[in-house]
């Protein structure tokens, strides 16, 4: 079966509220998505989200390199099975180098929406392509963006009745404030609940130590991101001072980075997400080299996904064994409006497993085409095509 096209689309999501941390401040949220339709009209949907502070992607560049460096790569190709497709977006990987270069988001929204209409062709879904499932449902936890006492206090309060058990909270202002929402935190969400900080980069090694001591009676699980992403010297004194998981989320977005990572031991734990690590295959190969090293893992979220990059969480957090949290789901919460006919939203208690994906092929999603037509970002600002345009040759 051959590809007919490759399309690709931005989409810009507006949130219900601005969600901010230490490096960006958003009420928005710009996503790439392609579009892949086979040659006998099969649809598939997938999703990236570039951001230039975590793999130094653009909108822009993201969308060249789908169209002009990926997509010849599949456009002549004929595919006719699962492990077909699955050794031709590993050769093209490796093939461009990716698994140096940081290039995640872009790769991603390929490898998802290939892999969604071959699927659907196949009537497969990812877990028949990649393994099987493993843990039956998954339990998401809920981050906690910068903001003000009354509002950390609303959000909190809301988790705590929802049933999340892990709270985040993004951290790296100041200490005092840092020190007060812990508290405020500890106090509103219980003493059995985990809480978990992420300074995005925003600390220098004497300040994290810092921090780290400050932090101790409100038990912090994990610091995700203290230093700067390229600091990996103070990076690896911080794991050998600090007893809670050190995790490093800036700094992983290749697998060479993953490797160096486990092999000098810079970090005890990997925030994995999907869409930086480019797609579910990658992704499981910085999984592995977690579990080899005996690393902790976290399945990280971009801010502002989609039905689908969810989808494609909620399938990678079931095909492996259970991950240390879980991230992402948000839909409802963050998004005005969700792109996918589906509500992929955690449920109470933090809970998603596949039942949506029941009696469905491909990533179990359906998007709703008027709603992606509305959210494209070129086509409201142009009021004409919004869509550039890859054809088989
Ligand atoms: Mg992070």
């Amino acid at each position: 079966m051959k590809i007919r096209s490759i399309e690709t689309f931005r989409i810009t999501l507006p949130f219900r509220f601005s969600f901010g941390h230490s490096l960006a401040s958003r009420s928005e949220s710009t996503n790439l998505l392609v579009k892949v339709t086979l040659s006998n009209g099969i649809v598939g949907y997938g999703e990236g989200i570039p951001r230039d502070y975590v793999t130094g992607e653009s909108i822009d560049s993201a969308e060249t390199n789908v169209l002009t460096t990926y997509a010849p790569l599949f456009l002549s190709a004929n595919i006719n099975s699962p492990s077909e497709l699955i050794s031709l977006l590993e050769s093209g990987f490796d093939e461009l180098g990716l698994h140096s270069k940081p290039f995640g988001a872009s790769w991603c929204a390929l490898e998802l929406a290939l892999m969604d209409a071959y699927c659907k062709e196949w009537r497969l879904t990812p877990a028949d392509l990649l393994g099987g499932v493993r843990t039956e449902k998954i339990r998401y936890g809920g981050v906690v963006p910068f903001g003000g006492k009354k509002a950390l206090g609303a959000i909190l309060w809301f988790y705590k009745i929802y049933g999340f058990k892990t709270i985040k909270l993004k951290v790296g202002k100041d200490l005092e404030t840092d020190l007060e929402k812990l508290k405020i935190c500890r106090s509103i969400m219980g003493e059995d609940a985990t809480i978990r900080v992420d300074a995005n980069c925003a600390w220098t090694l004497d300040s994290a130590l810092q921090a780290c001591e400050a932090f101790k009676p409100y038990r912090v699980a994990s610091y995700e991101q203290p230093l700067p992403a390229d600091d990996w010297d103070g990076l690896q004194k911080l794991t050998a001072s600090v007893e809670a998981d050190i995790m490093v989320d800036e700094s992983l977005c290749t697998i060479a980075q993953a490797q160096e990572l486990a092999a000098s031991k810079v970090c005890s734990a990997f925030n994995i997400r999907i869409s930086k690590a480019g797609g579910l295959l990658p992704a499981a190969r910085i999984l592995a080299i977690a579990k080899n090293a005996g690393l902790r893992v976290q399945m990280g979220a971009q801010v502002g996904e989609t039905g689908i990059l969810t989808a494609a969480g909620r399938f990678f957090g079931c095909l492996n064994e259970p991950f240390d949290n879980y991230e992402g789901a948000a839909n409802f919460f963050l998004l005005k409006q969700d792109l996918t006919v589906e509500d992929l939203t955690a449920r109470p208690g933090g809970f998603g497993d596949l039942r949506f994906s029941r009696r469905k092929y491909g990533l179990g999603i359906t998007v709703k085409d008027s709603r992606l037509l509305s959210f494209t970002e070129a086509g409201a600002a142009a009021g004409g095509d919004c869509r550039e345009h890859v054809a088989a040759s």
